[in-house]
């Protein structure tokens, strides 16, 4: 049963690609590279990873995760999140992973509920977050290397009124912490007075950044108080801006629909 759905599902790709082919030839609606695993022989058997997609109309901004992936509670990483639990291996019929991961870890979303706990008692999880802050126009600013975002930071930034989604990329992109296993306390982000300025000055919603914390480690509790006591601000951190130009994109992040959790993984791409 399950090589005959392979092989429908096979016979549909092929399908579509002859169709496909007959129409366009290989070009940016077509690429060649989409390619088509079906037919796969064993010969250069490697998946494709990418980070930038059609010369840089988009741009995958969320980490990869890895054993090695950084974790606000862990020196190590996340170490082994996925464990094979029925294996072709060992004789299964197919392979089944389990999944076992702290939501704050790698690129990810914060909702109320993680520093409320009134919040998190009434249910203000990532199920309940708002899919129109986490997609649409965004703007990518480049921050002073050499301080937090405090009230003077922001307003410098001279972020106009009606920008709703800002990533913030800031020194920790530069030091490429995330891109390191132990969780490193010297990270940059918002100071107290950042936040609040941010929040009273501005049209802000979502607020991204580039380490696994928004708020400035001196600040790690009052900052996030500040921005997530509305309800109505969404903090994704753990972003990956590396090599990304500032200025205006259309951001999409997806959390999991995580009923009763306080974060959860997110996918952020950023369009052109
Ligand atoms: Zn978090």
């Amino acid at each position: 049963m399950r090589s005959f759905l392979i092989f429908l599902v096979c016979f549909e790709v092929l399908a579509i690609t002859i169709f496909s082919v007959a129409q366009l030839s290989p070009n940016d609606a077509y690429p060649s590279a989409y390619g088509d695993d079906c037919g796969q022989t064993g010969e250069n058997l490697s998946p494709l990873r990418r980070e930038v997609y059609d010369s840089g109309r988009i741009f995958d901004i969320t980490h990869r995760f890895t054993p090695e992936t950084p974790s606000g509670d862990s020196e190590d990483g996340i170490g082994q999140f996925l464990t094979l639990s029925m294996s072709m291996k060992n004789g299964s019929d197919y392979n089944f992973s389990i999944l076992k991961l702290a939501v704050h870890a790698g690129t990810h979303v914060d909702a109320p509920g993680h520093m409320y706990d009134h919040y998190f008692d009434a249910g203000f999880d990532v199920d309940s977050l708002d899919l129109r802050v986490l997609n649409g126009p965004a703007l990518l600013v480049d921050v002073p290397r050499d301080k937090n975002i405090t009230a003077e930071v922001m307003k410098s930034l001279n972020i106009p009124r009606g920008v709703r989604r800002v990533l913030f990329r800031t020194l920790n992109t530069d030091r490429r912490l995330m891109w390191r296993k132990e969780f490193d306390s010297s990270f940059v982000g918002f100071m107290k007075d950042g936040a609040k300025w941010l929040v009273e000055n501005t049209d802000i919603k979502l607020v991204g950044i580039d380490y696994l914390s928004v708020a400035a480690f001196a600040d790690l509790i009052p900052s996030h108080l500040v921005f997530l006591e509305s309800r109505e601000i969404i903090l994704v951190e753990g972003l990956k801006l590396d090599g990304v130009q500032p200025g205006v994109y259309t951001v999409h992040c997806l959390p999991l629909r995580l009923v009763g959790a306080d974060g959860s993984p997110i996918r952020c791409i950023l369009i052109d």
